[in-house]
């Protein structure tokens, strides 16, 4: 599989291949803060799979609790938007924005993580599985 996206101005674009681990929305209040939306819809994968082209800006997230670099949020300096999440402290686990997917209908999501932080408002059918990180 391979799936290809862009940030907003067209500076950065990539490439996702093989397959992914997950395709998981997230309720918690950073990526609803970083996206301005509800949630986040993330393609989890390994970095070895992202390639990207153009450059990123890094936002070292500490997260919910404690003080240690959590996620390093990477978006695209010009635009702004959210394109990867590296995952610190795993074996290089990214989550790809699928907003800014070329074409988003290619993937649904099928897990939704830190559903005690999800907006009163959001009922997403069709999603058993459900994990919490609290
Ligand atoms: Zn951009
Ligand atoms: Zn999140």
């Amino acid at each position: 599989m391979s799936l290809t996206g862009h940030c907003l101005c067209g500076k950065v674009s990539y490439e996702l291949t093989g397959n992914l681990i997950a395709t998981a929305v997230c309720h918690c209040q950073h990526c609803q803060r970083q996206s301005g939306g509800a949630f986040s819809v993330n393609l989890v994968a390994h970095e070895s799979q992202l390639h990207v082209s153009g450059e990123l800006s890094t936002f070292e997230d500490r997260g919910e609790h404690g003080d240690a670099v959590y996620v390093l949020r990477r978006f695209c300096g010009s635009c702004g938007s959210p394109i990867v999440s590296v995952l610190t402290g795993t074996d290089g686990v990214i989550a790809v924005k699928a907003g800014t997917l070329d074409d988003t209908s290619a993937v649904a999501p099928n897990v939704q993580v830190w559903c005690s932080h999800r907006q009163p408002w959001v009922d997403l059918p069709g999603m058993a599985v459900s994990l919490d990180r609290e």
